[in-house]
């Protein structure tokens, strides 16, 4: 067991300062809270507006840059994270539990969304317009925001942040960022690649300590032009009144309760193989995750057996461990929470087919790990069948038929991701159709798409533009329409 004492600081205006607060956090590894993976700031609201007004100053000359340079920043900040790969995956896995491998892939795709973005600081953002005037030139140019907050989760520490940094910077704009305060020290490093790529003074802040203070700040403050968000339906809703109140933009990446529909015409290994994957990687801990499975009748029983033969292969442990396949759950709250939500499932009559513990003994002693779990039975209008858990937990539900399976996958307020199994051509249309959710897939885990492609979700998932790709431009600048006449 390795256990540190290093004290991580705030980044304000290029320096790396400690809070006057004079309080730290510890952030606790979730596979042996006798790890302390170190110690972050807690912040006071002085050193929120240190670094709001870094922001706002360094913004006046980092506006003017050419995307060209900026682009720069951002490849050398790959560069200089790719090289870092080891140490970044094992802080992540370290602080928040997911495997070594999930850690590495994505600090991979964190380096891979800082090249992307670079590229964009020479790609074309405005567009000519026909004028009605022959002597004049109208067209529109997109220009940067000004000072943006970005509010983190815990759960994708490094490609989070860096979806909404890299486009962020790339479009001209300055960044104070806030990680999840389970996440610091991760994100402490992720901005000492920008910091050692040389990115000027202001550009990239960092300020740690509590959601509600912090965050609730960034929100309020007059110099803060746009707000983007990624965590808890309960505290989007609060940021979006407090951006509307004031007229700033804002971006809400919240909650899902994703299904995967596996119909009579499935490859059922297959179905059965990726239901699993995309339920109990990252101990379900994904926005994306499958939460619910919605099997037609007729190939119920037969895809419910391959399920529980799969979960029982799981190997729970130690992310840092080779074998493992699933990790703790990322805190004390998380194991509460997800503990909760499986009572409730028992109590509202779902049957418990495997797992519904945490793990205690042995190696498990020290950590904060639950039982791949699967629940059979399940009422479409349950708790664990309507809201999110956000844990290793599966709920079966069976139906009648394709219609009906779309009928209670659509019966929740989140519309996320959601995957079908299928090979019949007309049920793929029909899905397409009827399935209400932001990202859907065929053949595939609910979790995940590809950095190039839009981000987000339908319903309660989340609210304005989307992420990722292209349209993080719309987020992050503002159009200004331009008439030119001779
Ligand atoms: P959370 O809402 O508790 O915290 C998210 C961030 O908001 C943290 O940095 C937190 O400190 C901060 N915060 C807390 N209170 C605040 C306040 N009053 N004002 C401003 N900021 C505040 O969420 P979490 O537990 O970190 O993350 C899990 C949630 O995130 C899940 O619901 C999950 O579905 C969601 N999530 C969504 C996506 C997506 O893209 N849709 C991706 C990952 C996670």
């Amino acid at each position: 067991m390795q256990t540190g004492t290093v004290v991580y600081k705030n980044l304000i205006n290029g320096r790396w300062v400690e809070s006057t607060s004079g309080k730290v956090h510890p952030s606790i590894n979730p596979a042996d809270t006798r790890d302390i993976v170190g110690y972050v700031q807690m912040s006071v609201a002085g050193e929120v507006e240190a670094a709001v007004q870094s922001a706002k100053q360094a913004f006046a000359s980092w506006r003017k840059l050419s995307g060209t340079a900026r682009g720069e920043y951002l490849r050398k900040t790959a560069d200089i994270m790719e090289r870092r790969t080891a140490e970044i995956a094992e802080t992540m896995t370290r602080e928040m539990g997911k495997t070594l491998a999930e850690a590495i892939g994505e600090t991979a795709r964190g380096v891979a969304i800082l090249r992307y973005y670079a590229g964009e600081g020479q790609r074309a953002n405005g567009e000519v317009i026909p004028s009605a005037d022959a002597d004049a030139l109208l067209f529109t140019s997109r220009v940067p925001l000004g000072v943006v907050g970005l509010i983190n989760p815990w759960n994708f520490p490094v490609a989070i942040p860096i979806w909404k940094m890299a486009p962020a910077l790339i479009y001209g704009n300055t960044v104070v960022m806030k990680a999840a305060l389970e996440t610091t020290v991760t994100a402490v490093k992720l901005v000492q690649c920008f910091l050692e790529a040389g990115i000027p003074a202001g550009v990239v802040n960092l300020v740690s300590g509590s959601g509600s203070l912090i965050g609730n700040i960034l929100c309020e403050h007059p110099d803060v032009k746009a707000i983007s968000f990624t965590g808890s339906n309960e505290v989007g809703k609060q940021i979006a009144m407090k951006a509307l109140a004031r007229g700033a933009k804002y971006q809400l990446e919240m909650g899902g309760k994703n299904p995967v529909i596996v119909t009579k015409h499935a490859d059922l290994d297959m179905a059965a193989e990726l239901t699993v994957s995309g339920s109990m990687k990252s101990s379900g801990q994904k926005c994306t995750a499958t939460s619910r499975a919605i099997v037609v009748k007729d190939v119920y029983d037969e895809f419910r057996a391959k399920v529980i033969e799969k979960m029982k292969q799981i190997k729970t442990g130690n992310g840092l461990d080779n074998d493992t396949y699933m990790g703790p759950v990322a805190s004390e709250n998380q194991l509460k929470g997800v503990l909760a939500a499986i009572e409730k499932g028992v109590n509202e009559g779902a049957t418990l087919v495997l797992g519904g513990k945490q793990l205690t003994e042995g190696e498990y002693a020290h950590g904060f790990y639950v039982e791949p779990t699967l629940f059979d039975d399940v009422d479409p209008s349950m708790y664990i069948a309507q809201e999110e858990i956000f844990g290793p937990v599966l709920a079966l539900l069976k139906a009648d038929s394709l219609e009906q399976a779309l009928v209670i996958a659509n019966d929740a307020r989140y519309g996320l991701s959601a995957s079908i199994f299928t090979n019949r051509l007309d049920e793929v249309m029909t899905y397409i159709h009827e399935m209400e959710a932001g990202m859907i897939r065929i053949n595939g885990e609910s979790s995940g798409v590809e950095l190039q492609a839009p981000f987000g979700g339908m319903k309660e998932s989340s609210s304005h533009s989307r992420e990722q790709g292209r349209a993080a431009m719309e987020f992050f600048t503002a159009v200004k329409t331009v008439t030119i006449k001779a």
